[in-house]
């Protein structure tokens, strides 16, 4: 059985299985680089989040690790090609927090057509009662248009959720041309932009925003923005001006550029709807995650 190194936090469930299974499991979270660096050596596999970072000079001290775990979606906290190179495996776990994310951005939708987490923070505040039901005139979402961008797992979740709810729905993709879903249209990319209410990203990290100045400009007036998928992903200063500007209705947020020290002016802003990074965060996220650790880590050790 194998000598496990738990670096981030995953569900209690997990951890007693893998030692019912026989594993020796160390967990040991919040680790500077340093530390890691120290501690890795004798272990086979090494689980990891999104908190840590699985860089080279940790590879290279890990002279025994066999697999690398991330417990989630995006390996960009691991530099995967040099892991891969010194032949230890990396795996993630791809599908276990799809419904959870989508979840959380159709909640996002209704806070912000509905002005519910800017009147959480205006009650609390003191305002005035009927000031704010006043200026909080909300909109349906039935009958809107939902434009997806990345129509993968989480994009195909949402597509499902926004269908049931009256929304018409939209989606882009960069590679797919049939996500396999009735009811839902694939549109090029500025049909998208022109044609929806509401605009949810589901695409990988990428190396520059695809939503920016320019997009914004070819937008609906009053459509809103959510981003659940990676911080970038949209230009938080172009994302500003188009809030001030009155362009858009609101906007969504979960991750973002310099996490997790967002942007005050973002956080702050009262068109918008922000988490911290919480699509993953449910219970039932969580221990679909543990569920495939198990099966990776049986499929590399035997069970
Ligand atoms: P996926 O790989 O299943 O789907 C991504 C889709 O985007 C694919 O269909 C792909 O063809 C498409 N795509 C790739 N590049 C594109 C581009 N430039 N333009 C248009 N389409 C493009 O991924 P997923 O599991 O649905 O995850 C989507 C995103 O959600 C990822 O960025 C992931 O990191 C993020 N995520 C966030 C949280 C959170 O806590 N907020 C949790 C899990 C995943």
């Amino acid at each position: 059985m194998a000598k496990i190194l738990v670096c981030d936090k995953i569900s209690p469930t997990a951890i007693e299985r893998m030692k019912a299974l026989g594993h020796e499991v160390v967990v040991k979270t919040g680790m500077t680089p340093e530390e890691l660096i120290e501690t890795v050596p004798p272990f086979e596999a090494m689980i990891v989040r999104s908190a840590t970072k699985v860089r080279v000079p940790v590879i290279d001290a890990a002279k025994n690790l066999k697999v690398i775990i991330r417990g989630g979606v995006g390996i960009d906290n691991i530099d995967v090609d040099y892991a891969r190179s010194k032949g230890i495996e990396v795996r993630n776990t791809p599908a276990a927090s799809s419904p959870s994310v989508a979840e959380l951005a159709l909640g996002h939708m209704f806070s912000v057509y509905r002005f519910i987490a800017a009147s959480t923070w205006r009650m609390r505040q003191g305002e005035d009662f009927k000031k704010i039901k006043k200026e909080s005139q909300g909109r349906e979402l039935a009958g809107k248009t939902l434009g997806i961008i990345g129509i993968g797992r989480i994009g195909k979740e949402l597509a499902k959720r926004a269908l049931a709810l009256g929304m018409k729905v939209i989606a882009y993709d960069a590679y797919v041309t049939d996500p396999g879903i009735e009811g839902v249209t694939m549109v090029s990319f500025d049909e998208l932009l022109s044609q929806a209410d509401i605009i949810s990203l589901h695409v990988p990290k990428t190396d520059k925003p695809i939503i920016g100045r320019e997009e914004f400009a070819k937008m609906k007036d009053g459509a809103v923005i959510i981003n659940t998928a990676r911080g970038g992903v949209v230009d938080e200063d172009a994302l500003l001006e188009a809030l001030d500007s009155g362009k858009l209705y609101g906007a969504a947020i979960d991750v973002f550029v310099g996490e997790p020290n967002p942007k005050p002016e973002l956080v702050n802003h009262p068109k918008v709807s922000v988490t911290p990074h919480l699509g993953a965060s449910t219970n039932e996220a969580q221990e679909r995650i543990g569920e495939e650790i198990i099966k990776i880590l049986n499929e590399v050790f035997g069970s």
